[in-house]
């Protein structure tokens, strides 16, 4: 099976594997699910038989048309998951699946995240090594600003892996499956933006000290509230939980 590499196109053709991704949406009958990337539909025939409705986004104009043509009820865009505006769906989907083309699923997720307001539950198969990413904990190699950005808004459960067999054509890489459910709202980011820029900054030198990332906003009630957390000037980002980012990023703007 030929597959575009620029569109990522590694088409999943283990039926079982299709069914374990499908189930970990835990679907009701009356939802309405979004698939990022049906490709040739693999995802897609199973969601159609447990949604109520099925959306699907698909950069590939040919392979739009070709699952539009095959099943009339599904609601297909022909679009780029990539900078879509995601407040279209508000109050219209309850589930977002997808096995995300490789180099984009790091910004479709962080995008994602930010609507977590109106979001159910998220399932994306991804590169193992970004899924080990977004769910890493503090202290870890592979914790960064891609695991403090996505665990602010989302809980992540890392469900399984799979062999790179399962494709075709055949990645290079393994993948892995996220489950990922957004917090209450109540504990969501009250100022996102600042706490991108924030992750940003720490992490583009993640082996630098918390004093010196944060020198020119350095205040006495920074000092405090690092003592109140166990930090110090000394600390690395990495020794911050996401809810240590997101509560610092309420205490100053950067
Ligand atoms: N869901 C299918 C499967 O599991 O076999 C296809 C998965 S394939 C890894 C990724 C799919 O995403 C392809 O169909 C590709 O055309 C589509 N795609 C790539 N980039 C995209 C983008 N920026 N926005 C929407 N779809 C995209």
């Amino acid at each position: 099976m030929q597959g575009k590499r620029s569109l990522g196109q590694n088409f999943l053709v283990d039926a079982n594997v299709a069914a374990k991704i499908v189930e970990c949406l835990q679907i009701h009958p009356t939802e309405t699910i979004l698939e990022i990337g049906p490709g040739n539909g693999v995802l897609t025939a199973l969601l159609l038989q447990r949604a109520h409705k099925v959306l699907a986004l698909e950069k590939d104009r040919v392979l739009a048309g070709e699952i539009k043509r095959r099943w009339p009820e599904l609601g297909v865009v022909n679009g780029d998951a990539l900078g879509f505006h995601w407040g279209r769906l508000e109050g219209r989907v309850s589930g977002i699946v997808g096995n995300l083309p490789y180099n984009v699923a790091s910004p479709i997720m962080w995008d994602l995240a930010r609507q977590a307001p109106f979001l159910c539950r998220l399932v994306f198969t991804v590169q193992k090594e970004v899924a080990q990413r977004v769910a890493a904990r503090p202290c870890r190699k592979e914790y960064g600003g891609l695991s403090v950005w996505m665990q602010s808004f989302l809980r992540v459960y890392y469900v399984f892996e799979m062999s790179r067999n399962v494709f075709r054509p055949r990645p290079k890489v393994s993948s892995a499956v996220l489950r990922l459910e957004p917090h209450p709202v109540a504990e969501l980011p009250a100022f996102p933006d600042n706490l991108s820029r924030l992750i940003k900054l720490c992490f583009q030198n993640r082996r630098k000290q918390l004093g010196r990332i944060l020198r020119t906003h350095w205040s006495p009630g920074l000092e405090e509230w690092l003592r109140g957390q166990g930090l110090d000037q000394r600390s690395r980002p990495e020794e911050l939980s996401p809810f240590q980012f997101v509560d610092l990023s309420t205490k100053l703007t950067v």
